[in-house]
């Protein structure tokens, strides 16, 4: 896909995922990102809504010096805008790209991660904001939420957003990485919201979707005060490998609108 298709798509699922009935986010909250080529990708700009999102409300910015500061020492917030100013490549606008583009370009340089999503649904964060939530990202409750979110999210314990936030999400994603040998598709952010990532627009938007109707089906469990029946890690398994699982996968992706 020419890298003009790919931001029209973005911009496209961007005010999808923005519809207030979502409840996604409001006013500037959340980005979305999309990569464009092997050097660069888009980027929502600072200060922008979802769901009037257009040409103007992306910045395309390069992997490297963004990556860069992934390896290097904590940065003052002047020296962050800096940096994220010079990674842009040169377009008709002076927006800067979002201050979780460091989360983006390390999300977007994943083998087979083409779209990542960052939201904060109001039943998801009721969810993030519970104490001792980590354990509920090992837990499955329903078939669809495996086939769409994978076995188990990747939990991000609260960091301030931004360059430091995105180190603690490199951690966390290469230790599941290393414990479960596979990408998750979503991560939690304690205190704060939702990742999800994705091959295509659908599979990020998918995921999306079903973690917040995974949220809100935990949070109406737990209200009814009775103990909580989770998956069985066997019977995980058995969905996360079962083939039509993944043939429904695809079959949803490749129709949903
Ligand atoms: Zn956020």
């Amino acid at each position: 896909m020419l890298p003009s298709d790919i931001l029209q798509t973005l911009i496209e699922r961007t005010r999808a995922l923005g519809d207030p009935q979502n409840d996604f986010v409001m006013m500037a909250e959340g980005n979305t990102s999309a990569r464009a080529d092997s050097e660069t990708f888009f980027v929502k700009a600072s200060g922008f809504g979802f769901q009037d999102a257009n040409e103007t409300h992306f910045v395309q910015v390069y992997f490297e010096p963004v990556l860069r500061a992934l390896d290097g020492q904590p940065l003052a917030d002047d020296q962050v805008r800096r940096l994220l100013r010079e990674a842009r490549v040169p377009c008709d606008h002076e927006r800067l790209p979002s201050v979780e583009t460091f989360m983006h370009a390390y999300l977007l340089q994943l083998p087979d991660v083409n779209y990542v999503y960052h939201t904060h649904p109001s039943p998801f964060v009721s969810l993030m904001c519970l104490e001792g939530a980590e354990m509920y990202a090992d837990k499955r409750l329903f078939p669809d939420e495996i086939a769409f979110c994978g076995e188990a999210a990747c939990w991000v314990d609260y960091v301030d957003p931004g360059l430091e936030l995105a180190k603690a999400i490199r951690n966390r994603v290469q230790s599941f990485i290393r414990r479960r040998e596979s990408l998750p598709k979503t991560i939690w952010l304690q205190n704060h919201g939702l990742i999800t990532l994705g091959k295509t627009e659908k599979e990020a938007e998918t995921a999306m979707r079903m973690q917040v109707k995974a949220a809100r089906i935990l949070l109406g469990a737990l209200q009814s005060g009775q103990p909580l029946h989770f998956l069985s890690p066997e019977e995980v398994q058995r969905i996360h490998t079962r083939p039509d699982e993944h043939y429904r996968q695809r079959l949803l992706w490749e129709t949903q609108g």
